[in-house]
């Protein structure tokens, strides 16, 4: 099962960069989803990547073979690629046995027999035996997404790529259909690209995950990494809620805000350089009455604004004392403290992550 590369593409629209010097690499058998706002050129690069649209400079090469550089293109039907659409792109003439044949009409040596036998091995994996004579009128919005599943997966394809393929599914289907499409991939390991602009998706069926923005990647990691070591103001706000402070670089590993000085995870930014600390709200602690805090914790004196009970957390706001900073805390109920009160917060320096990308806008607690 071969890999992709993708090689510094750039795609225009006359003068937009769709996508821009864009460089991704996904290893065999890897599920990487393009995740990022509306516009930021996810549709673009698998269309690139699908053969669909030509870059204006790049290469695209999956495993020793080049797709695409400006010296040759394979077209897209010798990319040994399959695609799934948003809209399923099902034959509304065509039974659903016929819909998941008909990729298998242009593959040469495949007997009437073999192919029935693909044919019903797919429905049956995809959860649709006995759906075979129906039509795709016939079928619920998730049969039909598993329909064009069946058909993208029949051709056994060496990459297959994802379009947004939940979107026109309901709430309970889409988290429903999230681990039918991992564990489908878990189940065939093809190497996957999948487009999405929504985060808990990307997080669920993703081994890891690209975050576009203007075309370009701009950070590439584990879930687990993007939330909790993202590495620039864009990436921090668009996966979760975090805090973000505008700050300088004090001393070594100290960043300050007027007053306000927090030892931070990394001791990289020069002296006096601006940075912006990213905090996430749950990794701030209301230190209880009676308590210390634990050694080496940044330690804040506040005076809550606002409580938010949420049922399955509390949110509170709190004002830094002696700054204008205002962080947003989320801790588990029962509410433990009142507008007005004063509270000692702690956070650990891990949980206070300076980011590149310190221009742009005011400190600012989590939306
Ligand atoms: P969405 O989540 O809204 O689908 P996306 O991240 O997939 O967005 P693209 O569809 O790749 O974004 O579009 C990237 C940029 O290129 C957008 O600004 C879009 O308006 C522009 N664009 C896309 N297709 C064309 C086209 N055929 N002609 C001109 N501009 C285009």
């Amino acid at each position: 099962m071969p890999g992709v590369a993708l090689k510094t593409l750039t795609k225009r629209y006359g003068d937009l960069a769709a996508v821009e010097g864009l460089s991704l690499d996904v290893a065999p058998g890897e599920l990487v989803s393009l995740l990022g706002p509306s516009g930021c050129g996810k549709t673009t690069t698998l269309r690139l990547v699908a053969g669909f649209l030509q870059p204006e400079a790049g290469e695209i090469w999956v495993g020793e073979r080049c797709l695409s550089s400006p010296a040759s293109v394979v077209p897209p039907e010798r990319r040994r690629m399959a695609m799934i659409f948003q809209s399923y792109a099902l034959w509304p003439h065509m039974t659903v046995a016929q819909n998941v044949a008909y990729g298998l009409r242009f593959k040469s040596g495949i007997t009437r027999v073999d192919r029935d036998r693909r044919v019903a091995e797919m429905l049956r994996v995809v959860q649709l035996a006995g759906y075979e004579p129906r039509y795709p009128g016939e079928l619920s919005g998730g049969q039909q997404q598993r329909v064009a599943v069946a058909r993208a997966l029949v051709v056994e394809p060496e990459i297959l790529l994802l379009d947004e393929p939940l979107s026109n599914l309901d709430a309970n289907l889409r988290e429903e259909m999230r681990f039918e499409i991992r564990r489908l991939h878990e189940a065939f390991g093809i190497t996957t690209l999948y487009v999405t602009h929504d985060q808990a998706e990307a997080m669920v069926i993703s081994d890891r995950v690209a975050v576009l923005n203007r075309g370009r990647v701009e950070q590439v990691g584990t879930a687990e990494d993007l939330f909790r070591r993202p590495r620039t103001r864009f990436v921090a706000e668009f996966i979760g809620r975090t805090n973000l402070i505008d700050a300088v670089t004090a001393e070594p590993g100290i960043a300050a805000c007027g007053s306000l000085r927090l030892r931070v995870a990394s001791r990289d930014a020069a002296i006096a350089a601006p940075i912006v600390v990213s905090i996430r709200p749950h990794e701030i602690e209301l230190l209880a009455a009676g308590r210390t805090a634990p050694a080496g914790a940044n330690v804040l004196a506040g005076t809550v604004q606002r409580t938010s009970y949420l049922g399955d957390a509390v949110d509170y706001q709190v004002q830094v004392s002696g700054t204008q900073v205002v962080l947003r805390v989320t801790s588990a109920p029962p509410v433990r403290v009142a507008a007005g009160d004063s509270v000692t917060l702690i956070v650990a320096p891990e949980a206070c992550v300076p980011l590149a990308g310190g221009d742009g806008g005011p400190t600012r607690a989590a939306g």
